[in-house]
């Protein structure tokens, strides 16, 4: 039995899953999705809260065990099994999600849920402590990161409690932690690839200057590329002597970090001189407001 395979660590603790099940906030009306199920542990005690669960489950072993569950109940028509990768899914409907996830499908698994539309009301997720507490991390703190600015973006995120090791058969190498998404509603009307794409490029070196970061092997070559795409779509002729690091350049150093409401006299830096590690989602939305109006596109 290859445990490893599906990342089946199985959560033994019902008081832990109970307390990831109330923390959905599940109305009667629910229809929830789970990705998953496992045999059932926490399965069980979402089906009686809500109208349906939707389950995910790759091991075709499992999905039996956990219909096996219910079977006979009053609980067993609400119960549907969507059999496969949950990654490849098309999914129906859903109002909340609830997974107890396989570790290996962390981060694509979040942003399926971010672009879910319409937009979910929450999501409660166990991950393993490392990948809980990026998703959480605040700017300017130490685990800030190109993970944390992207999902932030689109959703509000908190760390909801920790699980130990303990808590699972077999038990996982890493510790783990429940953390609750709520995605904004309405999503703020910014391209994910876009958001994402300069991202790549300011998160590349943590510690370097964004514009170190776009010195990097690569960025130049893109910008133009996209310039040019741009230029065409807009009916712009590109001039003969077109400099790709004299317009990144040009942005990175008139582009202003906004006035804190504070310190008002403080001299504003450009955003070419700040670290990614000090950059709000505030700033990279004005960064790439500024880039975007001037042609400069990151997808
Ligand atoms: N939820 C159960 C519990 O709490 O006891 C088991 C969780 S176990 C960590 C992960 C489960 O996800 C396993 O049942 C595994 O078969 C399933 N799984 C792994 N990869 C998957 C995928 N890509 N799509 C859907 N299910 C997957």
């Amino acid at each position: 039995f290859n445990t490893d395979r599906f990342g089946q660590h199985i959560l033994t603790n019902p008081l832990v899953a109970q307390g990831i099940v109330d923390k959905a906030e599940l109305k009667p009306t629910d229809v929830v999705l789970e990705v998953g199920p496992g045999t059932g542990n926490l399965t069980v005690r979402i089906l009686p809260a809500c109208r349906k669960v939707i389950a995910s489950e790759m091991d075709p072993r499992m999905a039996a065990e956990v219909q096996k569950r219910v079977l006979g109940t009053p609980q067993q028509k609400k119960l549907e099994l969507i059999l496969g990768d949950f990654i490849k899914a098309d999914l129906p409907y859903f109002d909340v999600c609830i997974s107890n996830t396989p570790y290996q499908i962390s981060s694509p698994l979040v942003f399926k849920l971010l672009s879910q539309r319409p937009v979910i009301r929450c999501a409660v997720l166990m991950f393993q402590r490392e990948f809980a507490l990026r998703l959480c991390a605040a700017p300017g703190s130490k685990m800030w990161c190109r993970l944390a600015a992207n999902v932030q973006m689109y959703a509000r995120v908190e760390h909801v409690m920790k699980v130990g090791k303990g808590n699972f058969r077999p038990p996982p190498q890493v510790e783990s932690s429940v953390v609750r998404i709520k995605p904004l509603d309405p999503p703020p009307a910014v391209r994910f690839e876009e958001f994402d794409g300069l991202n790549r490029v300011v998160f590349s070196r943590m510690h370097k200057t964004t514009r170190a970061c776009f010195k990097a092997r690569g960025v130049k070559e893109m910008v133009e590329k996209n310039y040019r795409t741009w230029c065409a779509m807009s009916e712009k002729i590109v001039e003969d002597d077109f400099d790709p690091w004299a317009l990144i350049d040009d942005v990175l150093s008139t582009t202003l970090v906004p006035a804190k409401t504070l310190d008002e006299d403080e001299i504003r830096p450009a955003y070419g001189d700040m670290r990614a590690a000090q950059l709000s989602g505030n700033d990279l939305l004005e960064l790439l407001a500024a880039f975007n109006t001037r042609g400069v596109h990151f997808a």
